[in-house]
């Protein structure tokens, strides 16, 4: 049977032996492909989260939000910290926030399991105060390491801690919108737009957010 050169890495990674014959190999003469992330590293770094004691912020949690999604993902969604209901389940933007975060991405037709979706935080900060600087910093290893394993094409940062965070800056967030910056690491761009959280408050901004959506994408689309 042939292999193509995906099938043969994912049994590698499944530790049976691949023995690929000399005619086989040459059929799959194609340039190496990006595997994707180191499964063993990334369920190590996972492990590291749900045991992380960094910061204050441990004692109050039910668990740690790590993030969802897909680890080859092209697309990055970053938001803030994880809400009451994203500590009972595990999983960031499954609230409220979360059901609208699905309807922005669907409209420009990504599927929540297509992208990859977390937080600045993995912890949820009591009374869902605005996380504090030393968190952040505490944290911030975390994602650093998501983001290097994961190596999107794009992120989409949403709301202004986001932002900010990701970007070491102190811009408010209406000035932040509507322009392209880049992660330092890997130069990769960066989008900004309104938290949903804020769009479910003040419902008149989505439209900006659509307008914000719509320039990731034309971003996207002219890197692929
Ligand atoms: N708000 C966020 O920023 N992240 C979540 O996971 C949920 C709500």
């Amino acid at each position: 049977m042939s292999l193509n050169i995906t099938q043969q890495y994912c049994l590698q990674k499944m530790g049976i032996d691949v023995y690929v014959s000399r005619q086989d190999n040459a059929d799959n003469a194609v340039p190496p492909v990006d595997t994707g992330v180191d499964l063993p590293e990334w369920a190590s770094l996972r492990s590291e989260v749900a045991a992380c004691t960094r910061c204050e912020l441990h004692k109050g949690r039910i668990q740690t939000v790590f993030g969802v999604g897909n680890v080859n993902a092209d697309w990055m969604i970053i938001g803030e910290a994880p809400g009451r209901d994203e500590d009972q389940q595990g999983e960031p933007f499954v609230g409220r926030a979360g059901k609208l975060l699905n309807a922005m991405l669907h409209a420009i037709g990504l599927q929540r399991e297509q992208v990859f979706i977390t937080n600045i935080l993995k912890c949820r900060p009591p009374g869902n105060r605005d996380p504090r600087p030393e968190e952040v910093v505490c944290c911030e290893g975390y994602l650093k390491q998501q983001i290097a394993m994961i190596k999107p094409k794009i992120i989409l940062a949403v709301g202004r801690i986001a932002a900010q965070n990701l970007l070491k800056v102190d811009t408010p967030i209406g000035q932040m919108r509507g322009n392209r910056y880049e992660y330092p690491e890997g130069n990769i761009p960066v989008v900004v737009t309104y938290h949903p959280a804020y769009l479910l408050r003040s419902p008149g901004e989505k439209r900006k957010s659509w307008q914000d959506l719509q320039m990731a994408m034309k971003i996207y689309n002219s890197l692929i």
